[in-house]
């Protein structure tokens, strides 16, 4: 704890004192591009993958960056959905999943969510991942399964975006355009879906031999 209030210390004498300016402006009123939907997971963090500054991102974080369907109870996932498109006109919507997700891994092993009912009840909102992973990647194990099932998960949560009625709307309208995004650690790699080829490729340019996500083609 003492390190963090140290950084609220740091940051307040050093970067805040240097953007006085930029913070007074971003008092009187925010207009971020884009909403960014992404795991609790401590080890993604939006602004810096992204290199975004204080006011860019709107942020939906939760664990295992589920969406859950319109109308259904929740943590007020489908509230800042829609204040985001709705009343702060977002033109992007990321959905981005990542590498070593401990919901992922739950999702592919329960037992990992015993003791945890709460944890087991919000994963039944990604039941589709883990059945398209059931029926179609039986072949896989371990870390290249838990991959591939971030990699199917943004993907329903894309499809399961699209039934919130005010994304819906603005889809319609060509408005708002949804992009899906993996996150891979170890590499500090953002992978994208490219619809075309039906696969993640990697955002920023070619990928490395060791850095390269092990993706799986959509049928
Ligand atoms: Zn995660």
């Amino acid at each position: 704890m003492k390190s963090i209030v140290q950084g609220v210390r740091r940051f307040r004498t050093e970067v805040f004192a240097e953007q006085r300016e930029y913070f007074k402006k971003l008092a009187a009123g925010q207009h971020p591009q884009a909403l960014f939907i992404t795991c609790s997971d401590s080890r993604v963090v939006p602004n810096i993958i992204t290199q975004t500054a204080p006011g860019e991102l709107f942020v939906l974080r939760n664990a295992g960056n589920i969406v859950p369907p319109p109308g259904m109870a929740s943590g007020g996932e489908a509230a800042t959905i829609e204040f985001a498109v709705q009343h702060l006109n977002v033109e992007h919507i990321i959905v981005c999943g990542h590498t070593q997700c401990g919901a992922m891994q739950a999702l592919v092993n329960p037992a990992i969510a015993d003791g945890m009912p709460t944890v087991r009840d919000w994963l039944k909102y990604a039941e589709s991942t883990r059945r398209i992973l059931q029926d179609n990647y039986q072949d896989y194990t371990g870390d290249a399964l838990v991959n591939i099932a971030a990699q199917e998960h943004v993907l329903m949560q894309l499809e399961i975006l699209q039934t919130h009625p005010v994304v819906a709307s603005r889809l319609v309208q060509g408005k708002l355009t949804l992009h899906g995004w993996i996150f891979k650690i170890e590499a500090g790699e953002v992978f994208a879906y490219d619809e075309a080829d039906g696969r993640f490729q990697p955002l920023a340019g070619e990928s490395t031999e060791e850095t390269k996500l092990e993706t799986v083609a959509k049928v």
